[in-house]
């Protein structure tokens, strides 16, 4: 495929793994500069290997996206590096399971800093260049649990994708002036490392209840997203985009062929 940007840079929170690294590569190979933040610098590391193999720009710099200082430095030193920040994945988060009979007050604040609270975070810092260049695009990977669906075992969590949604809608009013547009990808079952261990049996099964007959890929939001960092998108912002192969619209199982 040819590329269609040089100069731009693109930061994708959680871009070690998963969805991230799926919106890292599709950035990557459309010549973006990619840096990817994660704390975990052994999978960094791996990812940035990988898509430099493939001919991409890609750094790593560690970062906790629930801690506001770790947030803070990791911006700063992008912008030390690039002189801007043109595109923020807000992408990191996390999905323990827990029913609300056992979850206790730490374990909700835990979900409520890496997914919502992060999301404050690394929009408030990114935008910091943004605002001074009047130009950045921040794409959020949400969620159909919460906005859309619901999921036992899930509260904290559908909260927190929900609450990323009522977020962006004052976001993006509050950075429209400065042409940065603030809008959200929603991904339904998404194949990842963690979700294929579970097994061909499991994936086959989920596959089935999807009207498209198969789980989404990494690529298939981080196309998502390189459409909002598009001039195409410009003039798009505070909505969401559900990608999830129709799993959201049957009504009933008979509705599905
Ligand atoms: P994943 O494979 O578990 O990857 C999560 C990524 O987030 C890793 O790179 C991880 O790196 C990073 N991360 C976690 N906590 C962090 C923190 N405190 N600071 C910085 N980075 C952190 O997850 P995934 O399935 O790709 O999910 C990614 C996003 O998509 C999440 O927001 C999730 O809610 C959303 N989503 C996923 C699906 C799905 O089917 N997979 C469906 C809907 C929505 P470190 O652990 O090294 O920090």
């Amino acid at each position: 495929m040819s590329k269609m940007n040089t100069e731009k840079i693109a930061v994708v929170t959680g871009g070690s793994r998963g969805i991230g690294k799926g919106i890292s590569k599709v950035f990557a190979s459309q010549g973006y500069k990619v840096v990817v933040l994660a704390r975990d610098a052994a999978h960094g590391k791996v990812v940035v290997t990988e898509l430099r193999k493939e001919g991409g720009d890609v750094i790593f710099i560690s970062c906790d996206v629930s801690q506001e200082e770790s947030v803070k430095k990791s911006m700063q030193e992008i912008v030390n590096i690039y002189g801007r920040i043109d595109v923020l994945c807000a992408n990191a988060g996390i999905f323990p399971q827990q029913s609300l009979d056992t979850m206790d007050g730490s374990q909700w604040d835990h979900v409520m800093a890496t997914n919502l609270k992060s999301l404050f975070l690394t929009v408030k810092y990114a935008s910091v260049p943004m605002r001074k260049q009047k130009w950045g695009r921040i794409i959020v990977t949400s969620s159909i649990t919460g906005p859309i669906t619901g999921y036992a075992g899930w509260t904290h969590y559908a909260a927190s994708k929900a609450g990323q949604l009522g977020f962006i809608k004052t976001a993006s009013l509050e950075l429209a002036k400065d042409n940065i547009t603030v809008n959200a990808v929603l991904p339904g079952n998404i194949i990842t490392e963690g979700l294929e261990e579970l097994g061909s049996d499991y994936l086959a099964e989920m596959a089935a209840t999807i009207p498209m007959k198969r789980l989404g890929a990494p690529e298939d939001i981080g196309n998502a997203a390189l459409f909002f960092a598009s001039e195409a998108a410009s003039y798009i912002t505070g909505q969401h985009l559900v990608v999830d192969g129709g799993q959201v619209l049957p009504e009933s199982l008979e509705a599905m062929l």
